[in-house]
């Protein structure tokens, strides 16, 4: 589907996001005819650039990071729709010259008074800029258009928090006109878990607490916190990850099929998991949290976490963390869902792994079986993505040994279409109002509330253990599996 007459306004537009993901976004989009000929691209920062120097940087960003081939004639069609405002965000004048160049751009290039506001600003300036659109009548529509607010990650940092900024939110937007950005759902492979188990027939029946022994959520970082100690201080991992992108994985993994492949019955289904999630009583044995200590990565010596610049030597805060969870309801009960995250752990990879429980006989003798594994379906969602199915298989030879061997989906192999980025998706999303693959207010507020007695758990015991970087996280996270009987995958 192709986007109707609309236009782009991108706060923030000096920031990293803005040059690195939406951007290169926007014209890969308009490369592949997505967008439509009058779309225009508005940025809003403190700079006394004037349009073509805008229009340069995002030449710049488009060249070096767009997906797809530069073409000078679609780079050409975009550019001439594209406007600068120069401003802070408690300048009224800005916003008034910004409600201008909506007008000018309606009439110049028919944008016909449809806008979204894409607020990749720091996450204290949210309130600030929602409540200027509202102050300039920038976030009220003409009749018979559309204004609609993205909203970046962290959305909120506890539940009292994310309450109140979404009351600030709905106070000046509609509900279905918020769009709040949990980049994962833009990944091909994340929206394959609705296609793989919904589209198909086999993998349903065993999706329950009678197959299934465990599931683990992992996202593994190799990199630490590079540039980014003022943003991650204080944050952490566990509220930077889990919170959005891994309690999704999970809802999309234990939900129930929806109605309809709409926003409404995808939002009724993933709510109703994340209300039957249950935060373990003792979270002492059932939660862990570390920061990367010195260690070796790629060859290189790295700090660790506290030696970090910016960062205050006494810091609490995790850069890895790990949860079960368990989800009580009649297809779940007993299921643990392991949640693991961590930045400078041994590999970059985001996967879903469910594991089954083991064949309840086996009429080979027990040296047979001795090296087989469980049986587990890994859904790869970066990188490499595609899907991974273990069971065992009988090695060749004159005797009966049995062995894992795993059966492999890769996209880049079943598919010649390279994967549009996820950002190039969402954008497209929220210029075509499709609403499905965007997290709604009480997602988020539930998410917090299964969050919240981990945190406040964590603030009052003490430091998070120390882990090597390099390695796969804490000794305790191996522990805490280990008292189950499970262990964690190496991916
Ligand atoms: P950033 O700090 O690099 O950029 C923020 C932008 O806001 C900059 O252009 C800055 O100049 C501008 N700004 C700050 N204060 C301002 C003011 N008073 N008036 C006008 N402009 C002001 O941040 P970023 O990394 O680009 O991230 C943007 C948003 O996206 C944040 O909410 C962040 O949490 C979120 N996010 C970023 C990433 C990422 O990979 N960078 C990933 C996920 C989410």
């Amino acid at each position: 589907r192709i986007a109707g007459p609309s236009g782009l306004v991108i706060f923030g537009v000096t920031g990293d996001l803005a040059r690195k993901k939406l951007m290169p976004a926007v014209y890969d989009l308009a490369n592949r005819g997505l967008l439509p000929p009058g779309f225009s691209l508005l940025g809003f920062a403190r700079r006394e650039w004037e349009d073509q120097d805008f229009a340069q940087v995002v030449h710049d960003a488009v060249r070096e990071h767009a997906r797809t081939d530069f073409r000078e004639e679609v780079w050409q069609q975009l550019a001439e729709g594209m406007r600068f405002i120069p401003g802070d965000f408690d300048d009224d004048a800005a916003f008034e010259q910004l409600r201008a160049s909506v007008k000018e751009l309606d009439a110049s290039r028919g944008t016909s008074g449809n806008y979204a506001f894409y607020l990749s600003v720091p996450p204290k300036f949210f309130p600030k800029v929602v409540q200027q659109l509202k102050r300039h009548g920038l976030a009220d529509a003409p009749e018979g258009s559309w204004r609609r607010a993205v909203i970046e990650k962290p959305f909120g940092h506890d539940l009292a928090s994310a309450r109140e900024l979404n009351a600030i939110v709905h106070e000046v937007f509609d509900p279905d006109q918020v769009f709040r950005i949990d980049h994962y759902l833009g990944k091909e492979t994340v929206q394959n878990i609705l296609a793989l188990r919904f589209a198909n027939q086999m993998y349903e029946p065993i999706w329950n607490r009678s197959y299934v022994d465990h599931v683990q959520i992992t996202m593994a970082e190799d990199i630490g916190i590079g540039g980014r100690a003022g943003y991650y201080d204080g944050i952490g991992s566990a509220r930077d990850v889990i919170q959005n992108h891994l309690l999704q994985l999970m809802a999309l993994t234990a939900m129930e099929e929806p109605a309809a492949f709409d926003a409404e019955s995808l939002l009724a289904e993933k709510l109703k998991v994340l209300k039957a999630v249950r935060v373990p009583d003792d979270l002492g044995r059932h939660t862990v949290r570390g920061q990367y200590a010195e260690g070796w990565q790629g060859g290189k010596q790295v700090r660790g976490y506290l030696q970090e610049d910016g960062i205050d030597p006494a810091s609490t805060t995790d850069t890895y963390a790990a949860v079960k969870l368990e989800v009580d309801n009649r297809r779940w009960a007993g299921v643990p869902f392991y949640l693991r995250t961590g930045k400078r752990l041994g590999r970059r990879v985001t996967e879903i792994a469910v594991v089954f429980q083991r064949a309840p006989h086996s009429p080979f003798d027990s040296t047979a079986t001795e090296e087989l594994g469980a049986n587990a379906i890994v859904i790869r969602v970066q990188p490499d993505e595609g899907m991974t199915v273990r069971f065992g298989s009988k090695v060749p030879g004159t005797s009966m040994e049995i062995r894992d061997v795993t059966m492999d989906f890769a996209y880049g192999e079943s598919f010649t279409e390279s994967s549009p980025e996820a950002y190039e998706r969402l954008i497209l999303d929220v210029l075509l109002g499709d609403a499905n693959l965007f997290p709604r207010h009480r997602e988020v507020e539930e998410s917090w509330r299964i969050l919240d007695p981990v945190e406040d758990h964590w603030d009052s015991h003490g430091r998070p253990a120390q882990y090597a970087s390099g390695s796969w996280g804490p000794g305790e996270a191996d522990e805490m599996l280990a008292r189950d009987g499970r262990s964690w995958r190496r991916p």
